[in-house]
């Protein structure tokens, strides 16, 4: 079956989907995205990631180009027409198709949307949870609004590749002074041996992740403490567990820093824990 992507109005085979030359996302980067699990055929958390992806339309003086309403269909009917029950929707908005000129194009330029939708093997992820992921670290050399969602990522396409070439699946870039901001696509956790739960404050350092966002209500079902607050490498590397957040992989238990292995080497029981209940507390649509 061929994939099909909506692109500006129009449901297409992927094959024939595609943008202008001139779109400012292809030339500048000049746009946002969101990302949203697909579980049983549903969102999980549309709402939180659509009130996500308005800010950063916002921020970078982006008009959304569509109602919220007709945004929600097309995000559902790009996952039908897929066929997708687990997986992701990916949906991306840029300043739109205009003469190459670094300022903004006039201002009744609309915007170019495409959604696509893919399938994901949630038995596949489930066998690197239950193994747990290596991660790699290298130092912070983003600009300094990633809380915005732009789909200028090169940082963190260098970054995960570095990853991959090292044989771990996340990276996680460190600030000047030693703390752990985020990974290339996550957010980054540690339990600490006294079990509190840490993760830095979401300040314009990171992206204020929509999996963090809900895990804080399983952490508070689950009575456990959480601290947000930045921490470093080497208490990472000498927590009692660590984790990273994502929509596409909800909590993934982190084993290995920088080839140094995190507690006993084993995916936490916390980690574990929150994983196993964190679609108790997401909404689904
Ligand atoms: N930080 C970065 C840099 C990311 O790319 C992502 C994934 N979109 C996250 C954090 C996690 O955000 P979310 O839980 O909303 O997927």
């Amino acid at each position: 079956m061929s994939r099909i992507a909506y692109v500006n109005g129009r449901y297409l085979p992927q094959r024939d989907a595609a943008v202008h030359v001139e779109d400012r996302g292809y030339q500048f980067a000049d746009g946002v995205y969101e990302v949203c699990e697909v579980r049983g055929g549903r969102l999980i958390d549309e709402r939180r990631h659509i009130e996500r992806l308005q800010r950063s339309l916002s921020e970078l003086r982006i008009a959304l180009p569509m109602s919220l309403a007709a945004l929600g269909i097309v995000l559902h009917e790009t996952v039908r027409r897929n066929r997708v029950r687990d997986g992701i929707v990916y949906l991306q908005i840029t300043r739109g198709v205009a003469k190459r000129d670094h300022a903004f194009p006039v201002a009744d330029t609309p915007p170019s949307v495409v959604v696509t939708a893919s399938r994901i093997d949630p038995a596949r992820t489930e066998r690197v949870a239950a193994e747990g992921i290596a991660v790699v670290t290298l130092p912070d050399n983003r600009w300094d609004r990633v809380d915005i969602k732009s789909i200028a990522l090169l940082p963190n396409v260098l970054a995960k590749q570095l990853a991959r070439e090292q044989g771990a699946r996340e990276a996680w870039f460190v600030a000047p002074d030693g703390t752990v901001t985020e990974g290339a696509s996550s957010n980054a956790w540690i339990v600490t041996t006294g079990n509190e739960v840490v993760t830095r404050k979401a300040d314009r350092s990171i992206l204020r992740g929509i999996t963090r966002t809900v895990l804080l209500d399983v952490l508070r079902a689950q009575g456990l403490i959480l601290v947000e607050r930045a921490f470093t490498v080497a208490e990472a590397i000498g927590a009692r567990e660590a984790f990273i957040t994502s929509a596409s992989q909800t909590v993934m238990p982190v084993v290995r820093i920088d080839g140094q292995p995190v507690g006993n080497g084993a995916p936490g029981l916390i980690a574990s824990a929150l994983r196993a209940d964190f679609h108790r507390h997401s909404e689904k649509s």
